[in-house]
């Protein structure tokens, strides 16, 4: 960061150097860091005062007197109680007025930046100095232990609005790394160029959405280039298996890692180490669990599960209270082997992608662990590239890109594996020459709306913002087109 302002420039510097200390502190596990949690807490609840939103309920945050008498406590004690009286705020809530958390004038802020908004309207994600340095460097400190000297990295993101790119570019930066950050066509998807630069500059890690790099290496399968090779792959932005993890890795000779996750409004909650474990930052944020039966603080040492609840602890000049992040994940309570102290999580999507046929609940993984489990490629003879779903009364039809020309063996094999996902319903798989760009779009819409299309829902494309409305008109058309004939009703049973 470059700054003319001398002033600005050591504060900033004594900023960075702060942070590092708490990042390396937060990694040891020292027993100090809930002391550090509860004042972030203390101070963030402060600034949120000055917000419209929190302005009325937070009021008393303002005067700095019952802050250090609370503060007297024990500062998890503290931490405990404190959560519990704020209450939680909807991601819907959140959407209706995303500006009433701002603390500062939009121009105080150092980038403006939106969430994609795919899937209502967009929230704004500007970004402060503070929390952009927070943010780059706990990322920083945990891909440091990944990407080495050597390495340079293909940034392929595509979001202007969205902070992602930017954000990653910061980490790059901050490892003093080379990286190239492109963008494709969402509609030509041409990726000759981005190809050729691969190639050219060696670069060893890709940093992106898998939609996306599949998407990629199928262009690449169809106009004759070489299949780029990678040393790393940092996926984000989508749901990612181990199943879809093991077929990238396969597809690219890389090691494949979930390398972050979060999201545009709360930043990165969590990123990866060299074990390929997601370390929650609890240096930044405080998470809660909910589900069924409540909400509780998430616990380093017991295995849990249940919906993310996100209080951001570096995010004063927008803050972010009790956030319900919509995202399943579970904890496993056991450390990791790196030696981090951070907890690890794991992520099960998002609530809304769970696919439900009848008493059935169908989730991506099982899905991709049919088509991508281990040992099944050779047997085929081929290999399934990518694959997009569509629903049609009591028909799944599934659509697939594959490597070579596969024999009718193997997709036999490949059928009959699927129908056991999708038991009572006639299933048809189908080859197809290219997937329509929806399928890409997995890091805007989610796992169901981009690879799980019902075609019986005429409300689908009045939900998508327009540019995305017309990619998916488009696909609809042509998925009809590759499904073939609809089902007779007499012939609807049976798999
Ligand atoms: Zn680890």
């Amino acid at each position: 960061m470059l700054f003319k302002d001398q002033k600005l420039r050591t504060d900033y510097a004594d900023l960075v150097d702060r942070r590092i200390k708490e990042v390396r502190l937060a990694h040891t596990g020292a027993p100090d860091l809930d002391s550090l949690r509860a004042d972030k807490l203390a101070r963030t609840l402060a600034a949120a005062a000055d917000s419209p939103r929190f302005s009325g309920s937070l009021a008393r945050w303002r005067d700095k007197e019952p802050v250090v008498r609370e503060r007297d406590e024990e500062p998890s004690a503290f931490i405990e109680k404190t959560l519990a009286e704020l209450p939680i705020l909807t991601r819907a809530e959140f959407r209706a007025g995303s500006r009433e958390v701002f603390t500062r004038p939009v121009n105080e802020f150092l980038h403006y930046y939106e969430s994609s908004g795919t899937t209502g309207d967009p929230v704004a994600a500007p970004k402060a100095l503070e929390d952009l340095a927070a943010n780059t460097i706990n990322i920083g400190e945990m891909w440091g232990r990944v990407l080495g000297p050597s390495d340079s990295a293909l940034i392929l993101i595509n979001g202007p609005f969205a902070p992602a790119g930017y954000q990653f570019e910061k980490v790059l930066e901050y490892l003093g790394l080379l990286s190239v950050r492109l963008w494709v066509d969402n509609v030509t998807g041409d990726y000759t160029r981005i190809l050729r630069l691969l190639r050219e500059l060696s670069i060893s890690t890709y940093v992106g959405s898998p939609s996306r790099l599949l998407e990629m290496l199928h262009f690449a399968y169809r106009h004759d280039e070489p299949l780029p090779r990678f040393r790393k792959l940092m996926l984000l932005a989508e749901q990612t298996g181990p199943a879809l993890l093991r077929h990238l890795e396969r597809l690219t000779g890389a090691r494949a890692f979930v390398g972050s996750f979060g999201s545009s409004e709360t930043g990165t909650t969590a990123a990866t180490c060299e074990h390929g474990s997601l370390h929650l930052q609890t240096q930044s944020y405080l998470f809660e669990l909910a589900d069924a039966r409540g909400i509780r603080l998430l616990d380093r040492e017991r295995a849990d599960r249940g919906e993310l609840v996100v209080t951001c602890l570096d995010l004063e000049a927008r803050p972010l209270l009790r956030y319900q992040t919509g995202d399943l994940v579970e904890v496993s309570g056991i450390p990791c082997p790196c030696g981090v102290a951070l907890p690890v999580v794991r992520t099960l999507g998002r609530a809304q992608d769970v696919l439900r046929l009848g008493g059935d609940h169908i989730r991506q993984e099982e899905v991709e662990s049919v088509l991508w489990g281990e040992n099944d490629q050779d047997l085929a003879g081929f290999t399934v590239l990518n694959y997009l779903l569509a629903l049609r009364k009591s028909e799944v039809v599934c659509l697939v890109t594959t490597d070579r020309e596969p024999t009718a063996f193997g997709l036999a094999a490949i059928r009959r594996r699927l129908a056991t996902v999708f038991h009572g319903r006639r299933l048809v798989l189908r080859t197809v020459p290219a997937l329509p760009p929806l399928a890409s779009l997995g890091s805007y819409l989610g796992w169901k709306l981009s690879r799980l299309v019902d075609l019986d829902d005429q409300a689908l494309t009045d939900r998508l913002p327009p540019p995305i409305a017309e990619i998916v008109r488009g696909s609809l058309a042509d998925i009809e087109t590759a499904a073939g004939p609809r089902p007779l009703p007499q012939l609807t049973g049976g798999a």
